[in-house]
């Protein structure tokens, strides 16, 4: 199953935050949802925020549904997976592809917990 991006966003706040909105700069849970977006503000330090925020995905132009394949694809290749590879799957240039190789295997590291989670939630 292939998930649109609203759906990425949705898994997204419930591993993150089992769907109750949580500031990454101050952690306050005391959030108002912003309207027709996916953003909240919030209400202790007046800033606002997307679950992405913190995460590999955070200030990248690569949809999510893009993401969460190439996590599944890096993951589950026996051999490592090329550039070209990457991209032609996904359906990005190479250069994006190296950047999104790149931060999942730093992201493996740093944020195994979070790709363990998306993986055991895919249905691919
Ligand atoms: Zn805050």
């Amino acid at each position: 199953m292939r998930r649109n991006h609203e759906d990425c966003i949705a898994l997204l706040e419930q591993i993150r935050w089992s769907g109750k909105p949580k500031c990454p700069y101050c952690e306050s849970k005391n959030a108002t949802a912003y309207k027709n977006e996916r953003r909240y503000h919030c209400n202790f330090c007046f800033t606002s925020y997307s679950v992405t925020v913190g995460t590999l995905f955070h200030k990248t132009h690569v949809n999510l549904e893009k993401w969460f394949f190439a996590i599944h694809l890096v993951l589950n290749s026996p051999e490592s997976i090329s550039v070209r590879q990457l991209a032609k799957e996904v359906g990005v240039n190479k250069n994006t592809a190296a950047y999104m190789i790149e931060r999942i295997r730093k992201a493996l590291v740093e944020e195994a917990e979070l790709l363990r989670r998306l993986i055991e939630a895919d249905e691919y």
